[in-house]
């Protein structure tokens, strides 16, 4: 097993065994943990699990999941190329907006994820996942719009781009998410 992938497994390890010191995780099958390629060169950063990625016990796979499959088909690459992760690793009652002390409390897995795979661009979806990196700013003015960041010591891009569930609600939003996803394959043939 490589080192990064012996490190994600640990790290989930960890969070699976911190049942019932951390909010909303009462029993490890709990966790939803991000998954795809430990070596990929792209994150995607969504918000927290709903109904199909609790049951299933993985990010992105209900209809949200879905759209995103085929944004990730759209720039050439599959969806085990790339590296899909939440904020918050597990399902909110109600699939309601995370708390801020809930993504304060999963911020140290997902940070130790960001650094164990190192990827050089970060997509953030919705605005929890930008508020990360891109404190302040709003989704509507900024969406694909790449920015250089420092995080942990190293630099990144970060893309935020509206949360496909959005797309999913509104037309518009539908057509910008397909345009920006576009902007990600320039960016990566640039690199
Ligand atoms: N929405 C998210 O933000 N993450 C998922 O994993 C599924 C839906």
């Amino acid at each position: 097993m490589g080192d990064k992938k012996r490190k994600l497994e640990l790290l989930k390890k960890n969070l699976e065994s911190k049942s019932g010191k951390l909010p909303l995780i009462k029993k490890p099958t709990d966790v939803i943990f991000g998954e795809g390629n430990p070596d990929a060169e792209i994150m995607f950063i969504g918000e927290a699990g709903g109904y199909w990625e609790a049951k299933l016990r993985r990010p992105f796979v209900g209809n949200a999941g879905k759209l995103l499959d085929q944004l990730i088909k759209s720039i050439g690459l599959r969806r085990d190329e790339v590296y899909i992760s939440n904020v918050v690793k597990t399902r909110p009652p109600n699939n309601r907006d995370p708390l801020f002390e809930e993504i304060e409390a999963f911020r140290p897995y997902l940070d130790q994820e960001i650094q164990i795979i190192k990827p050089k661009i970060i997509v953030t979806l919705g605005r929890f996942s930008m508020a990360k990196f891109l404190p302040g700013e709003y989704i509507s003015q900024i969406h694909g719009q790449k920015r250089n960041i420092d995080f942990g010591g190293r630099k990144y891009i970060v893309i935020p781009m509206y949360h496909p569930a959005a797309a999913l609600r509104n037309a518009k939003i539908m057509k910008e998410l397909k345009e920006d996803f576009q902007k990600i394959s320039k960016l990566v043939a640039s690199q």
